[in-house]
């Protein structure tokens, strides 16, 4: 891909309206980064309106850029899973990603993970902000560090900060906590597990801080 593709992107518009269905339809248009032209379709998020908690990821993987939603492919299943153990139930929830398509280098037939780059994490901001704007969730839970520093900006460490109720410019509640696919990447499958608990404790903080009034 020629470099001035990977460096094209300016800030997304999304339309200045309350109905997430006017938004969603918009962002299908999107053509503000390079990222839309390797990917099947953008995946909006889902969810109701009047969710009191938000999950952001980081963008699709495979799975979602073919199916067109967001956490339907194997961390999604995994998350599905946590969340289930932590007594939140997903469709209650609103699921979103920072990037809403998918970015993927090609090895053999398959199709890679690329991580955004702050340029594409950027243009893509404006998507999220409107979600945020109209679902007014009680509060954010950004699950790795795209999300994280797509939301706190560029020096946010989830190891550090990790687990705690913060406040953001995006957001007044959010709590930060790795991305469902880490647990999938762990060498094995006894840190896998402390793994799994450690994101169903966050899990559970983010259900308690959310009945807050
Ligand atoms: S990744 Fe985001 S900013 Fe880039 S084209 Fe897709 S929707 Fe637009």
């Amino acid at each position: 891909m020629p470099k001035d593709d990977e460096e094209y992107a300016r800030p997304a518009r999304p339309p200045d309206t309350s109905s997430l269905a006017e938004v969603r339809e918009a962002s299908s248009e999107c053509t503000a980064c390079h990222l839309y032209k390797r990917a099947t379709q953008t995946v909006f998020g889902e969810g109701p309106k009047s969710a009191s908690i938000m999950l952001v990821g980081e963008q699709p993987g495979d799975y979602e850029d073919v199916a067109g939603r967001p956490f339907v492919g194997p961390a999604g299943k995994l998350m599905d899973q946590a969340l289930e153990e932590a007594g939140i139930d997903r469709s209650q929830v609103y699921v979103t990603n920072a990037v809403k398509h998918f970015k993927w280098e090609p090895r053999g037939k398959r199709r890679i993970h690329k991580k955004p780059n702050s340029r594409e994490i950027a243009a893509c901001r404006p998507w999220l902000e409107a979600e945020v704007r109209i679902v007014k969730p009680k509060l954010v839970v950004a699950m790795g560090a795209t999300a994280a520093q797509t939301i706190f900006g560029p020096t946010f460490r989830v190891t550090r900060e990790r687990g705690k109720l913060l406040s953001s410019k995006l957001a007044p509640r959010v709590l930060a906590t790795v991305h469902p696919s880490s647990l999938l990447r762990q060498p094995d499958e006894a840190s896998r597990q402390r793994e799994y608990k450690l994101f169903v404790t966050d899990l559970r903080t983010a259900l308690r801080a959310a009945s807050e009034e």
